[in-house]
């Protein structure tokens, strides 16, 4: 199925449409930072477990310090970690670090600033207020509170309240898995020199890292030529399970693994006489859902649909090869495909912002331009990153928060005008 170029917002429709969400599988604590969480996670214990206290002091009756000159007589020691292991009685107290157990008849914590201790006895310079200086048991969670949402990727803060509630294993959205392939004659790998007409891979690096940003594992990262035989067989294998077969060569048997959710091919995807990735996506089977999207960069973008065993597909991407282009357009529709496998909104990150300086272009495709975020008085407020936007200007990149959308049909905004913009990162 060929058409004309898409709106951006309809190719990334036609993307959503092809998610089937991954499954289930438990992460341990120490790996789910990043992670997404399937269900709700609740808690098996209140936080904190127990009343304790909230200063270094004396757990005491606060009715006995409203009397003139009190003198309690100091009775047992609540340390963190090690209970009192006497009560507090009518006329006493006892000595408490922060965070040990108030100990059975105190009502108050009394801190040790606000007394003074000689001969046994302490010596209250205030009264307390019943329940001062005493966090109680459940203020922070109840036992049975859900502690995080389903579909949440978890940050620092909900490794620590995972951590807190004792839960060492979480259930988790399976993290996509990624094959990503450069094509071109013309790449050679960053740390060897370069020979005439030749230039370092830089996109199978980039889609590594914006992979492992989206939360997703490269499974699979290689470069082929411009070859059609070559290029065959290396899609044909990243399609299939045999993707042990090109990272092992050697090896005779090894296990079989898992087939890739998604494949990323960066460049031979044009109509270029030296482009054979179209060409042999489909001989293999991938079924085309567009061709071409009406974008600035990115225009040259395919995708299509491989149906595996089992009623699961890879989604493929064919990504134009110049850097920027590759970037942009796995920002648009990678990205979101990678977000929505996991159960992460896949549009989230949009905002509005006005741009800083006056834009023109011809009409008929939408332009995504990198930008810089600044936080003003009246919202955001994009910066170009380089007055250049080219596809080929990889330092555009640099420095770029979100991409300014310039509609198709607009020829120019003016400064001060308002855009929609996508974040790059949350
Ligand atoms: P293509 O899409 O193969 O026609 O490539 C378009 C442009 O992107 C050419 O200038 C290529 O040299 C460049 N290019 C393609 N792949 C890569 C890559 N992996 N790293 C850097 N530049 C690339
Ligand atoms: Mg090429």
């Amino acid at each position: 199925m060929s058409q004309g170029p898409l709106a951006p917002e309809a190719a990334r429709e036609l993307v959503l449409g092809e998610v089937m969400p991954l499954g289930v599988e438990p992460v341990r604590l120490e790996e789910c930072l990043g992670r997404v969480t399937a269900g709700e996670v609740k808690s098996a214990i209140s936080l904190q477990p127990f009343d304790n206290s909230a200063m270094d002091g004396y757990a005491l009756r606060a009715a006995d310090t409203q009397a003139d000159q009190p003198r309690l007589r100091l009775v047992g020691e609540s340390r963190a970690g090690h209970p009192a292991e006497v009560a507090v009685g009518e006329g006493e107290a006892i000595w408490i670090s922060t965070g040990a157990m108030v100990p059975e008849g105190a009502d108050a914590v009394l801190p040790v600033e606000d007394s003074s201790e000689a001969d046994g006895q302490v010596l209250p310079s205030r009264s307390a207020r019943s329940g001062e200086n005493i966090r109680r048991a459940g203020e922070d969670v109840e036992a049975g509170q859900v502690l995080i949402p389903a579909d949440r990727q978890l940050s620092a803060a909900e490794v620590a309240v995972l951590a807190a509630a004792g839960i060492v294993e979480i259930e988790c959205a399976q993290q996509p898995r990624v094959a990503i392939l450069g094509t071109g004659d013309e790449l050679i790998p960053p740390g060897q020199p370069l020979g005439a007409g030749q230039i370092h891979d830089s996109n199978t690096h980039a889609l590594t890292a914006l992979v492992r940003e989206a939360g997703a594992t490269s499974a699979h990262v290689a470069h082929l030529p411009d070859n059609p035989a070559a290029t065959r067989q290396a899609l044909s294998a990243a399609l299939s399970s045999e993707l042990h077969q090109l990272l092992h060569p050697a090896e005779v048997e090894v296990d079989a693994v898992p087939a890739v959710d998604v494949l990323i091919v960066a460049g031979g995807v044009s109509v270029g006489r030296h482009d054979h990735v179209k060409g042999a996506l489909v001989d293999l089977g991938v079924e085309e859902r567009f061709w071409r999207v009406a974008l600035r960069p990115g225009g040259p973008t395919w995708f299509g649909v491989f149906a595996r065993e089992g009623g699961r597909s890879t989604l493929v991407f064919g990504l134009p090869g110049n850097p920027v282009s590759a970037m942009v357009t796995f920002h648009l529709f990678a990205r979101p495909a990678l977000r929505a496998l996991t159960g992460l909104d896949p549009n989230a990150g949009r905002t509005r912002a006005t741009l800083a300086t006056a834009y023109r272009k011809k009409p008929g495709k939408a332009h995504y331009l990198r930008c810089r975020l600044e936080l003003t008085e009246d919202g955001w407020r994009a910066h170009l990153t380089r007055e250049s936007q080219g596809s080929h200007v990889l330092t555009s990149m640099l420095a770029a928060d979100a991409l300014a959308a310039i509609p198709a049909e607009c020829e120019e905004i003016a400064a001060g005008e308002q855009v929609e913009v996508e974040l790059l990162m949350e």
